[in-house]
């Protein structure tokens, strides 16, 4: 079956066409500047990637120029509509309502625009992707793939603020987690390649992209994860502050006379490495060339970016009682040997040896430890539409 998998933000929509019995991306591509002018890319497997113009008032007339694109006599990959079986949505956030992914009704619309206040940014950008599919595309079946699913499993202690309880009853007001459709495939993948039970294992998945965060997943489920409430929480990210004392807000509202908006502004999409580095680079490849070139701020950055991974791997370590696998993921993590081996070496108590010529592998599936490492060290790229795609065809089949 082929699947369309969407990634729908508010004036954006990634999608891919992917084969789910091959498993091969037929094509991709990124509708741009919904709802000021247009632009489609557009990349059949083997083809070559074009960028054109297209007036885009709404994302009805995205998807319907990403049907049309696919179904092109010369370009496409499918001959008509009737050939894409399903649609797999991305969806940001399922609140406590969403355990698992599920097939797209009227009530679990209902549902996700009940969770619009835990993510105002993205789910009703994701509604909208829905909304838009469900009319270009009459009678074919969408699903849901939830960021927050796979974290559900984590225990109250895990997932509860020191907070008046009442917030979490009244609001739930809690921590979510994000990037689940990514912490499940990576942390699957792995038990597969070492040819053991899911349920019986102990990773640690890093998933280091512009945005980052760990999980413990322990005997199959996710036990903690580093976001909270919202993406803001936990490592230092691109731009993201990560994990700060609370009171910050307050000091940096009063110095710089900002409101609530702008602190958070700054918080979101001036800090990070990016803040950090004094506004050089949110960009793994471009801090690195400045630390070579002798930047210390370019320096301290990574440096504290690893050192905040550290002490999560170190946390996980003892919410589980041990580990057996700890994998990295995402792009940077997937691409920097460097920081593999800078936040690794904090773990040699633990009996973790890293392979320095398999450490210089980057970009596709490796065992970076040495045989004789107490703790399995992997390099697994994720990939999550591929994961959206097989959750829809599990699904709708
Ligand atoms: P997101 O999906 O959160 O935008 P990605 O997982 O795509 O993030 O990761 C993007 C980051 O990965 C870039 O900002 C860059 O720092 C890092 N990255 C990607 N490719 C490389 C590379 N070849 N070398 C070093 N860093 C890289």
């Amino acid at each position: 079956m082929n699947v369309l998998v969407i990634n729908c933000g508010s004036s954006s929509l990634k999608f891919q066409l992917i084969n789910s019995d091959s498993e091969e991306v037929l094509a991709k591509g990124l509708c741009d500047r919904i709802g000021i002018d247009g632009k489609l890319t557009y990349s059949p497997a083997g083809g070559v990637k074009t960028t054109v113009d297209k007036d885009m008032p709404t994302h009805a007339e995205a998807i319907q120029y990403v049907i049309e694109a696919l179904c092109d006599n010369a370009t496409g990959v499918v001959k008509s509509m009737s050939e894409i079986g399903a649609v797999g949505h991305r969806v940001v956030h399922g609140g406590e309502r969403f355990t698992s992914s599920v097939v797209i009704t009227e009530d679990v619309k209902k549902a996700i625009e009940e969770c619009n206040d835990l993510a105002p940014l993205h789910n009703p950008a994701n509604l909208i992707g829905i909304n838009a599919c469900e009319k270009i595309m009459p009678g074919v079946k969408m699903v849901a793939v939830f960021d927050t699913a796979f974290h559900q499993t984590m225990p109250e202690e895990a997932y509860l603020y020191g907070l008046p309880y009442k917030y979490y009853r009244d609001y739930k007001l809690r921590r979510y987690g994000f990037h689940g459709t990514s912490h499940s495939f990576v942390s699957k993948r792995v038990a597969q390649i070492n040819n053991e039970d899911y349920n019986s294992t102990r990773t640690i998945v890093c998933h280091l992209g512009n945005g980052a965060s760990l999980s413990a997943v322990n005997n199959g489920k996710c036990v903690d994860t580093s976001m909270g409430l919202t993406p803001l929480e936990g490592l230092i990210m691109g731009t993201r502050s990560g994990d700060i004392d609370p009171s910050i807000v307050e000091f940096i509202a009063k110095k710089e006379n900002l409101d609530i908006a702008g602190v958070m502004n700054i918080l979101n999409k001036k800090s990070g490495v990016f803040g950090l580095s004094d506004e050089l680079s949110s960009d793994f490849r471009d801090l690195k060339s400045a630390d070579l070139d002798g930047n210390m701020l370019a320096h301290n950055a990574r440096k504290a970016f690893c050192y905040r991974v550290v002490k999560y791997i170190g946390s996980y370590v003892a919410a589980m009682n041990g580990v057996d696998n700890i994998v990295f993921t995402a792009g940077v993590g997937e691409n920097n040997p460097d920081l593999r081996a800078e936040i690794m070496k904090h773990f040699e108590y633990l009996g973790i040896r890293i392979d320095e010529e398999k450490n210089m592998i980057n970009g596709e599936e490796v065992l970076i430890s040495t045989e004789d490492s107490k703790v399995k060290v992997y390099v697994i790229p994720t990939n999550e539409e591929l994961a959206i795609a097989r959750e829809t065809v599990a699904l709708v089949q």
